[in-house]
């Protein structure tokens, strides 16, 4: 029989026997081991401790083991542990109520799911059978899931290799750092995304189109947040021929942006809203479409074909409710924003300034990137090498960070506290000088 794992040498025995990695060349692998956690930090079996600075897979928004909600999914586990999705459930439904309370007017319905990716697969799925239209155009520089029609929305390297569900066009969104418009300015880059977008649009056939699926804050694609109106302006194109918009918030929401949802800052109202991570910070795993009523209507008198054995599943319910009771009645949607402003934006501002290789810092709430660069002229990303030893470097100093392509995402708990963030960027100070 299986024996307790407590030390750090056999549960990496363990792992490396028996558990089959995400994107991972399974031989090449080397898993940090994480033994428990609390607020902003985690351990290992020896006590050595991290700053969270990943928030895991930028997910566990309110921090690890927040006790309120620890105590409900333990509540609802001695009460009912399992339910079949065409019950009826107190907590589903207060889950469903929680997240519509935080929802512009007209959303009334959730239908909740598994996790992001498939929060993406049946949004897609409403969209196609509300317009009967068939395509769906989503950006390059984008993640949504690793799913059939998720992951070939997805824009990044990960689709390339699993593209077998039809149906999907890609564009350019804006990313002025980086422009694909030769745009100089904030406005040029809107603008010019905005044109290319409706082009695709126009070409595709607007007939043929079911939605537009858009990150509001493409997360792991940079923290590429959107310039003003280009939002606004893609609701536009999407209202000009008759499509659905479609925003995943399954990173940017639930106070990862400083906003209960990140559209909430941009002035639209989108038709679907695809949520997961910070809804219940991952305690138990869920993600969800939110439904408006004018896409909700459409199935009031004909069936939705499709649904999922843990649809609502009770001890991930008890945890959005509890999530989401602690998120305000602690301020903590408030709190990540006033992080953002007043600490994580200035102070990564400050090593911008002091760092050759900082390129560019952007972000908002508790949701930034740091691109780093080898050229500050030519905006040479730095090699994959230096990235390494970026990560071993901040590991050494007890920070745990997250890192895509070129970046440090500098995306911790939104409970992260002033004093942990100034701890946190002091390492990162030293460390890019010593790699300097
Ligand atoms: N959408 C976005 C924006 C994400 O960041 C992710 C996960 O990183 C997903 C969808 C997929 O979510 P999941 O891994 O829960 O399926």
């Amino acid at each position: 029989g299986a024996l307790p794992v407590n030390d750090n040498e056999s549960t990496h025995a363990l792992d490396r026997r028996h558990v089959f990695h995400s994107w991972s060349v399974q031989g090449a692998l080397d898993p940090m081991v994480i033994a428990g956690g609390e607020g902003s930090t985690v351990w290992d079996f020896d006590g050595r401790r991290y700053l969270d600075f990943s928030s895991q897979l930028v997910n566990v928004n309110i921090g690890h083991q927040h006790p309120r909600i620890v105590e409900a999914i333990r509540e609802q586990a001695g009460r009912l542990t399992t339910v079949a999705p065409a019950h009826a459930n107190d907590m589903r439904g207060e889950a469903a109520a929680r997240i519509t309370a935080h929802a512009p007017d007209g959303f009334d319905k959730v239908f909740f799911t598994n996790g992001g990716a498939d929060a993406n697969e049946n949004a897609i799925r409403m969209a196609r059978l509300v317009t009967g239209r068939d395509k769906v155009i989503s950006r390059y520089r984008s993640y949504h899931g690793n799913t059939g029609a998720a992951i070939v929305a997805t824009g990044d390297w990960r689709r390339v290799s699993n593209e077998y569900a039809t149906g999907h066009v890609h564009a350019f969104g804006p990313y002025l750092y980086r422009s694909e418009f030769w745009a100089t300015t904030p406005e040029q880059e809107c603008e010019r995304a905005l044109q290319h977008l409706e082009r695709i649009v126009q070409c595709e056939g607007p007939s043929t189109v079911a939605a537009i699926l858009l990150e509001t804050i493409p997360g792991t694609a940079g923290v590429l947040v959107p310039p003003p109106g280009y939002l606004a302006g893609v609701r536009a194109i999407a209202d000009r021929y008759g499509i659905l918009l479609i925003l995943d918030e399954v990173m940017a929401g639930f106070a990862r942006a400083g906003e209960w949802f990140a559209f909430d800052a941009e002035g639209l109202v989108p038709d679907l809203v695809t949520f997961a991570k910070g809804v219940n910070s991952g305690y138990v795993p869920v993600g969800g479409v939110l439904i408006s009523d004018r896409v909700a209507r459409h199935f009031d008198d004909r069936m939705f074909p499709g649904g999922l054995t843990y649809s609502g599943h009770p001890l991930a319910a008890a945890s959005i409710v509890a999530s989401i009771d602690a998120m305000e009645q602690e301020g903590i949607v408030e709190h990540a924003a006033e992080i953002g402003r007043s600490h994580l934006g200035p102070g990564l501002a400050a090593l911008a300034a002091k760092h050759e290789v900082i390129g560019e810092v952007r972000g908002r709430g508790v949701f930034w990137a740091v691109e780093l660069v080898s050229d500050a002229e030519t905006r040479e990303p730095v090699t994959a090498a230096w990235m390494g030893r970026l990560k071993g470097e901040l590991l050494q100093r007890g920070v745990l960070p997250f890192t895509a392509d070129n970046r440090l995402h500098v995306v911790p708990p939104a409970v992260v506290t002033p004093a942990e963030v100034a701890t946190g960027l002091q390492v990162v100070d030293e460390t890019l000088a010593a790699l300097a």
